[in-house]
């Protein structure tokens, strides 16, 4: 047996998508490009899975545009925007604790020319909104942040967001990387005056290797893949049926349960926060965070072997992504922490299969295990 904490990492397929992963695959396998019944059924089964995901935003659904993941949809809404206005302007804003995929995406801009500004994340993972709308200008393209911070679970206030900037520049495009929040938090993709919006199907219990970009209407956006033209020219390549199809079964399941699931991991996630009072100099990283995902620091235990000893017992959590120097997180360097609890974030992120008993195992096994790795450390 083993118990898993990870969920912002990855989560297990589903039933749901299971089962339509086995009649995708076996029954309704055809290319949606063939002009016989085949292609036909496959292409109604992909439009039926567009509009599951753009109801749910408020989009239409000829906005939705399948990709392989959110890695390739925020490349896509980034370098893709960026090239297709590149003559209105060369100026683009994110802050410094995106996704390596938002990162990234930024640096190669910068390497061709393009001004990018990395907003700073205060001690609670925070940006400055006026520092935001300062910096927005009529040179302003795009601005690209995250809804829910993956490492911590920060929440930006999106909606605030989006009405800044359009008040600053109405023609500065507006993209969420909304990989963490999606079927858990409500976006309305017009009340939020969000213009690109990714998602990521194995974040939401389907396989990987799928996700989805929204992509409001009259966008000037150009692709970054050649072929035969498939997703309206933006996206070639023969649609990964089966995982698309899947994606759009484990989103209805969600997004039906998403009240009830959000109850139960805040009761999780409190249950797991009292053991502040249990074990001291314990310190919770960021402010107004999403309920799936707690970032906790025991100081003078190091994230990472701390998460190596859970291991130990079958269970399974995480120090976040890329790590910095040894140093710990590079997020919770973003936001300017000690060394001591930057380097001793630990992740736990939740999901509505976890149970009480497991966060009571977890805490038991953290009781146990924190103040012997501190005796330790002091011999
Ligand atoms: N953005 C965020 C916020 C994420 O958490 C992740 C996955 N860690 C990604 C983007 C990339 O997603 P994918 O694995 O689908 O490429």
């Amino acid at each position: 047996m083993y118990i898993y904490f990870d969920n912002a990492a990855t989560t297990k397929t589903s039933k749901e998508a299971l089962s339509k992963i086995i009649e995708m695959s076996t029954e309704n396998f055809g290319n949606p490009s063939s002009s016989h019944k085949f292609g036909f059924l496959a292409e109604k089964e992909i439009t039926n899975s567009r509009k599951v995901i753009s109801d749910i935003i408020g989009a239409r659904e000829d906005e939705i545009y399948f990709t392989s993941g959110a890695t390739e949809a925020n490349n896509l809404a980034i370098i893709g925007v960026a090239e297709a206005n590149k003559r209105s302007g060369n100026h683009i804003i994110t802050e410094k604790s995106e996704h390596p995929s938002v990162i990234e995406s930024c640096k190669f801009l910068e390497e061709n020319g393009f001004k990018i500004t990395y907003l700073e994340n205060s001690n609670n993972g925070q940006i400055d909104l006026d520092v935001l709308e300062n910096e927005i200008s009529s040179d302003t393209i795009l601005v690209s942040l995250m809804h829910v911070n993956n490492e911590t679970g920060v929440i930006f206030d999106i909606e605030k967001i989006g009405k800044i900037i359009k008040r600053k520049n109405k023609n500065t495009l507006f993209h969420v990387d909304g990989v963490q929040s999606f079927c858990k938090f409500d976006v309305d993709v017009n009340k939020c005056n969000i213009d690109l919006f990714t998602i990521s199907g194995h974040k939401l219990h389907s396989p990987k290797g799928v996700g989805a970009l929204y992509i409001r209407k009259n966008t000037k956006i150009s692709k970054r893949q050649f072929g035969g033209a498939q997703e309206k020219k933006i996206r070639s390549g023969t649609e990964n049926i089966t995982g698309i199809t899947a994606m759009a079964e484990s989103v209805k399941m969600l997004y039906k349960n998403r009240k009830a699931n959000m109850e139960h991991v805040k009761m999780l996630k409190e249950r797991l926060i009292t053991i502040q009072d249990e074990i001291e100099d314990t310190v919770i990283n960021g402010e107004n965070t999403s309920a799936y995902i707690l970032n906790i620091s025991f100081i003078g235990v190091k994230g990472e072997v701390l998460m190596h000893a859970l291991e130990e017992k079958n269970i399974f959590v995480s120090t976040g992504s890329a790590c910095h120097k040894g140093a710990g997180s590079q997020i919770l360097i973003n936001y300017n922490l000690d060394e001591a609890i930057s380097a001793g974030g630990l992740r736990i992120s939740f999901d509505y299969l976890n149970t009480l008993e497991e966060v009571d195992t977890l805490k038991k096994a953290l009781l146990e295990i924190v103040p012997t790795l501190r005796r330790f450390k002091k011999r």
